[in-house]
């Protein structure tokens, strides 16, 4: 750490903070830069897409205040448009040139822009940050006619943020299914059901040939849609482009190793711009989109640059609420080629996911409220221990699974 006078950091999102605060913590007293793209306040992302009825606000990422008084500077609304590797130093929107002995790019996603035939559909809204949240929620008005492209996780929410403001909600979505990639079918269907309760219309498996310069969707059955709003929740794409600009390794987002090095060992990467291997999946390359995987890996990264060789073994956690639905994920189910079902009552349940030697590799759990929390957390703690836990015992929602920890 030592000789370690100067560290910049690229994004103030829930990674960059972490990152810039933990450095402080683990004792590193030299220069910290915190590049924020942003004008307002570092704030969090999920609250965006799930308004309470007063609507959009900023809320805070936590400990932005301690930011202030660590002796952390700053760069309020300027992005960095350049890395000079050659000279270790970036370079700012105003011109400002700062150097860096170590650097973390925490640059975040963007969401993926709608093409048909090539061509980019500027009547799709795009649903990312603050101003793209607060541009939305400020124009939805009672019986707007909102038609959201993609079932997943954004899509979803706004949907039921919609609803909850008598907005006529259609949704669309190219896959036979909804949350197809990350969420096991029998919740994705659950899902789907409480959003029919709720009047949402559903086009699932449908493609969309056109969209008119008047908002007017057609299907490639030919249903026309008739829109107010239209709004593309059809996934994000890695921050890389500094990354390429300067020759980094890239492979699904900015290629870091198990500690977020990239392929220079001065600059590090982590949060949603990256992908690393996973320990805990016999190093399987991937890239998580979480709230809790960007503060962790933020931590994780600013612990490497000081020094620290260890390897990110955090299991993987993501939660979702829709109306009166929590939805949470520890781990990654997708490994799985067994579930076990476990009914907590007749609206709350957990599915556990073991591959084919029995060990547990994720948990997926739906509830009204916040029943399965507990058990989700027990079932990222037998998947941290890298359990083999017995079936029955996962199924008996009278069992307690804290036991299995020690077994
Ligand atoms: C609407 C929404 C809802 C979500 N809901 C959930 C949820 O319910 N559960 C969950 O687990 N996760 C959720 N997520 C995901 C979670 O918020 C993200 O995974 C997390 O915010 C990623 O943090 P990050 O710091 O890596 O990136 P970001 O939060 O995107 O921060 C990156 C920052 O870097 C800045 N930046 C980029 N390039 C530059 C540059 N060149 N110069 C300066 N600054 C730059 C960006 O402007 C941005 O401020 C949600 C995300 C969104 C968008």
């Amino acid at each position: 750490m030592s000789d370690l006078r100067s560290i910049v950091i690229i994004g103030a999102g829930e990674c960059g903070i972490c990152a810039a605060l933990t450095l402080r913590d683990e004792g590193y007293t030299g220069e910290i830069a915190l590049i924020h793209g942003e004008a307002v306040e570092p704030y969090e992302k999920p609250p965006l897409s799930k308004p309470g009825p007063d609507g959009i606000s900023i809320k805070p990422i936590s400990g932005t205040d301690r930011i202030l008084r660590e002796n952390i500077a700053v760069y309020h609304d300027q992005r960095v448009t350049e890395i000079d590797r050659t000279i270790k130093s970036v370079v700012l929107t105003n011109g400002e040139m700062i150097s860096y002995d170590r650097l973390l790019l925490a640059t975040g996603a963007r969401p993926r822009a709608l093409m048909i035939d090539g061509r980019e559909i500027q009547q799709a809204r795009l649903f990312r940050d603050f101003s793209d949240a607060k541009a939305f929620f400020d124009i939805l008005a009672p019986d707007y006619r909102l038609t959201i492209i993609g079932g997943g996780f954004i899509g979803l929410e706004l949907a039921a943020a919609a609803r909850q403001r008598q907005v006529q909600t259609t949704l669309i979505e190219s896959a036979p299914r909804l949350l197809g990639r990350a969420v096991p079918e029998a919740l994705a269907a659950r899902i789907e059901a409480r959003h029919r309760e709720e009047q949402v219309q559903f086009h699932i498996g449908q493609s969309i040939s056109s969209i008119s310069p008047t908002r007017k969707v057609t299907l490639a059955d030919g249903t026309e849609i008739m829109s107010d709003i239209i709004l593309a929740g059809i996934g994000s794409m890695p921050n890389m482009d500094l990354a390429e600009q300067c020759g980094l390794t890239i492979d699904n987002g900015i290629a870091v190793d198990a500690c977020f090095r990239t392929s220079d060992p001065a600059i590090f990467a982590a949060g949603d711009c990256c992908s690393f291997p996973h320990a805990l999946y016999g190093m399987k390359r991937m890239r998580l989109e979480s709230w809790r995987a960007a503060q962790e890996q933020g931590a994780h990264a600013a612990r490497a640059i000081i020094g620290s060789t260890g390897t990110y073994q955090s299991v993987p956690w993501f939660w979702s609420d829709q109306y009166d639905l929590t939805l949470q994920i520890a781990g990654l189910p997708s490994e799985g080629v067994t579930i076990v079902k476990r009914m907590l009552d007749d609206k709350s349940e957990i599915l556990f996911h073991l591959d084919v030697e029995g060990r547990l590799v994720g948990a997926s759990g739906l509830s009204r409220g916040n029943k399965i929390a507990k058990d989700i957390r027990l079932a990222e703690m037998l998947i941290a221990k890298r359990s083999h836990p017995d079936h029955q015992a996962l199924a008996d929602p009278k069992f307690n699974l804290k036991s299995l920890l020690n077994a």
